[in-house]
């Protein structure tokens, strides 16, 4: 069920935490078992429309529709598919604004890059079990020779050495061990405010927080398209594996009340914190602030910089927080003994992703138990830097192995659509969109 015929506007239901709708509930003089049916039929079932909501009885929806209510997910209002698998849509809220959502299938196959553990599972899952002992052992060494293929990729789904991952990219139902994986990439923000010089989404500035049921309608809005089931209650036989991360539009740390409180519906949908990747761009206050919550999802910090001045240059915002008080924030979250800090690469050409680079980076992570995910950038309209050279890519990554850091580069997912990182922009008018009446 795509649309639903709610008002525009009205009040939202699905983004309100159980005890806001146990008080809902007691407002409207219902009993209070209303309310955990109307948390099971948002958070569990996903229903888009009140008329889904059939353990209320008909008078209940009706007055709650009386009252403005509506369920108010996210409408989906644009699609476009990618060769590889890779949807993105345009997520319309109910004041008209839009961000971006992508829908990334079959996980992130040889380069595990979505910035989760499932990177350490997914080689032993998809029968690299060798990788997988080396990479707990801390000396995974990734598969190099596919950096040459995937930066030399022009969107197509080009895997490299790995025809396995490539067939697997390509059929989204593959199930591995009866799972299914996916990855969705959720916004947090309309625009960002954070004007980091490589990205798409910086020129759009930022327009408004989303609200926490507004990011998490996001996912709900895909799993409802991707008929996803959650979970392994009865009349489930295909529980779906799904990461999120949340590298859409926006910068999480700058919306993090709304955050944290889409972390905690996310999880009452059924999606554990241990697969939600919140990715920064480095917001200090809010790194520690993240490091003093009971639920907390895996962070990713946006390094793309060996040093301050290389920093300061692509991402304005270390002029306030520089490097070491990032690292020193980071020192603060009191991580699990098989977490990593994850930390994400951009590789810009010519400019960071150079050996000297590459021995400032090992420098600057000793004695960090950390991980990278290389990004080879992806180009966009206006932004004057260039892709690195394929060569380039190999021989950082390959000193950063060989200096004990596990790195991994990340496959472009969805370029040919401008799904990939930091191409997220609303430009509706301009891109191969597909109107959903229309879309596979
Ligand atoms: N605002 C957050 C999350 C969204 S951006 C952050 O910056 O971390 C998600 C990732 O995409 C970040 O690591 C960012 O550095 C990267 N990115 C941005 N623009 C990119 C581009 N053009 N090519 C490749 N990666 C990009
Ligand atoms: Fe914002 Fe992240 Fe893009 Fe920087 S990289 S402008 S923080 S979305």
């Amino acid at each position: 069920m795509m649309e639903t015929s709610e008002p525009a506007g009205a009040g939202a239901l699905f983004g309100m935490a159980p005890e806001e709708l146990r008080a809902l509930a007691e407002a409207l003089g219902l009993p209070r078992y209303r309310a955990t049916q109307m948390a099971d039929a948002l958070y569990r079932q996903r229903v888009s429309g009140l008329e889904q909501m059939t353990t209320l009885p008909a008078e209940v929806r009706e007055r709650l529709a009386a009252e403005g209510y509506a369920v108010g997910l996210p409408e989906m209002v644009q699609t476009a598919r990618s060769v590889d698998g890779t949807e993105r849509y345009l997520m319309r809220m109910a004041d008209g604004e839009t961000v971006e959502t992508v829908w990334m299938p079959g996980g992130d196959g040889g380069e595990r890059g979505d910035g989760s553990e499932a990177a350490e599972e997914e080689a032993g899952e998809v029968g690299d079990a060798e990788d997988a002992a080396e990479w707990k052992k801390g000396k995974y060494r990734g598969p190099l020779t596919r950096a040459y293929a995937l930066a030399q990729d022009d969107g197509k789904d080009s895997d490299g050495d790995s025809g396995r991952a490539r067939g697997a990219v390509q059929n989204d139902e593959r199930k591995e061990g009866g799972y299914k994986r996916a990855t969705i990439c959720i916004s947090s923000q309309v625009g960002c405010a954070v004007n980091c010089q490589f990205c798409l989404t910086a020129k759009l500035g930022v327009r408004r927080n989303l609200t926490a049921g507004e990011i998490a309608g996001q996912v709900a809005a895909v799993l409802n398209r991707q008929k996803v089931r959650i979970g392994s209650g009865k009349g489930v036989e295909t529980p779906s594996r799904i990461n999120l991360v949340f590298m859409g539009m926006g910068e999480p740390f700058l919306n993090y009340d709304a955050l944290m409180k889409a972390v905690h519906l996310l999880r009452g949908m059924g999606i554990p914190e241990s697969r939600m990747t919140v990715s920064t761009s480095g917001i200090e206050p809010s790194i520690r602030r993240f490091a003093l919550e009971p639920v907390r999802p895996k962070l990713a910090l946006s390094l793309n910089a060996p040093n301050d001045a290389i920093r300061r240059e692509v991402m304005p915002v270390t002029k306030k927080w520089n490097i070491a008080a990032l690292l020193e924030a980071l020192g603060t979250i009191p991580f699990g003994k098989r977490e990593y800090v994850t930390f994400e690469y951009v590789l810009l050409g010519g400019v960071n992703d150079q050996p000297e680079h590459a021995r400032e980076v090992l420098d600057l992570l000793r004695g960090m138990k950390a991980k990278v995910n290389l990004i080879v950038w992806n180009p966009g309209p206006g932004i004057a830097y260039r892709q690195p050279k394929p060569e380039d890519v190999a021989v950082f990554h390959r000193m950063l192995v060989e200096g004990g850091v596990p790195t991994f580069t990340r496959r472009p997912r969805g370029r040919d659509i401008y799904a990939a990182c930091g191409q997220l922009k609303r430009t509706v008018e301009t891109e191969p969109l597909v109107e959903i009446a229309s879309a596979p």
